[in-house]
């Protein structure tokens, strides 16, 4: 199989009844664009800001942030790329922020809840990524979204800082803005919150920890954290149906978007960009390549029909060994 895999680093990437599929990297720095797309990334599905902010002792300024965006979006030539603003808290420890001390970090001040509190810090990114958007296809994306109040601010954000840069006659270049779909209030909220975007991303890796109730980095509790619980997946499926509703496309960027298992059934589903680490994009363009769309959408419903994580899983199997 990692031999016929060989034959499929290259867009684009269809279904053999030619549902057109975006399978993109999530990748931690620009210096690894060049690899991702020498192993078959159509873009960047993720790139996590947080690395930015890691192992300093003051934030990365407007002009660090700058150069590092600009580059990432030259070293993609074209491909769109898709940055996410920072998510500091729950498992990734950000010293230089002083952010408080919580009794469950994965529920506290985290993501674009600290964002919206550290307005400074916050602006400086998206003046950062706005300046950016002349170098390249971006996607801003803002992550942990768990009410429509919350965008509803940071738009507003993004629209003052855009307004400003303007009127200081910087030229800006188009964007997507999306929100990821990682907390259950927003899969929820899904129906109101794709009005305000172009795109949703689910993260799968904290909807599952969030849905399930289990902690993603807890030993203890491996058997909440399989990506085939049906609880998860039909709420996914409840998110791409209200963000196709609203005109929205719907990525995954969490662990579950590479499994070759899951692929089938997010593409039946209607999900439109997988994102992954690179060296896993072959195999997944020769899985979606060999796939009917229709064929899967009509199974959708039965795979999801069951009751538990090991009957969903052997339902998946099962599409495969087709
Ligand atoms: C996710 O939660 O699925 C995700 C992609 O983001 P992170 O793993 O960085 O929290
Ligand atoms: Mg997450």
């Amino acid at each position: 199989e990692r031999e016929k895999d060989k034959l499929y680093l290259t867009g684009p990437s269809r279904t053999a009844d030619g549902r057109e599929l975006e399978l993109s990297a999530n990748i931690f720095s620009g210096a690894e664009m060049k690899n991702a797309a020498s192993l078959g990334a159509e873009g960047v599905g993720l790139f996590r800001t947080e690395f930015l902010y890691m192992n300093r002792s003051d934030p990365p300024s407007l002009e660090e942030q700058f150069a590092c965006y600009k580059g990432l979006l030259e070293a993609a030539d074209g491909l769109p790329v898709t940055i996410r603003t920072l998510d500091a808290g729950g498992d990734k420890p950000t010293p230089c922020l002083n952010m408080p001390k919580e009794e469950n970090p994965f529920l506290g001040v985290r993501a674009i809840r600290f964002c919206l509190r550290n307005e400074g810090i916050f602006r400086t990114q998206l003046r950062a990524l706005l300046i950016a958007s002349a170098c390249g296809r971006l996607r801003i994306m803002f992550p942990m979204i768990s009410t429509v109040e919350e965008l509803i601010k940071i738009l507003s954000l993004l629209g003052e800082e855009k307004e400003k840069l303007e009127g200081e006659g910087v030229t800006l270049g188009q964007y997507e803005v999306g929100v990821m779909v990682e907390t259950p209030s927003a899969a929820v909220m899904s129906g109101e919150l794709a009005r305000l975007v172009d795109f949703f991303s689910i993260g799968s890796n904290d909807l599952n920890q969030y849905v399930m109730a289990a902690d993603r980095t807890s030993g203890e509790l491996s058997e909440f954290h399989s990506a085939y619980h049906p609880a998860v997946l039909r709420l996914i499926r409840y998110v791409v149906e209200a963000a196709e509703k609203n005109g929205v496309w719907v990525g995954v960027c969490g662990e579950s978007g590479g499994d070759p298992l899951l692929i089938p059934l997010y593409v039946g589903m209607g999900i439109k960009e997988l994102s992954m680490s690179a060296p896993r994009i072959a195999q997944a363009r020769r899985i979606v390549s060999n796939l009917s769309f229709g064929e899967m959408k009509e199974k959708v419903d039965a795979v999801l029909s069951a009751a538990t994580e090991g009957e969903l899983k052997s339902l998946l199997e099962g599409l495969r060994a087709e």
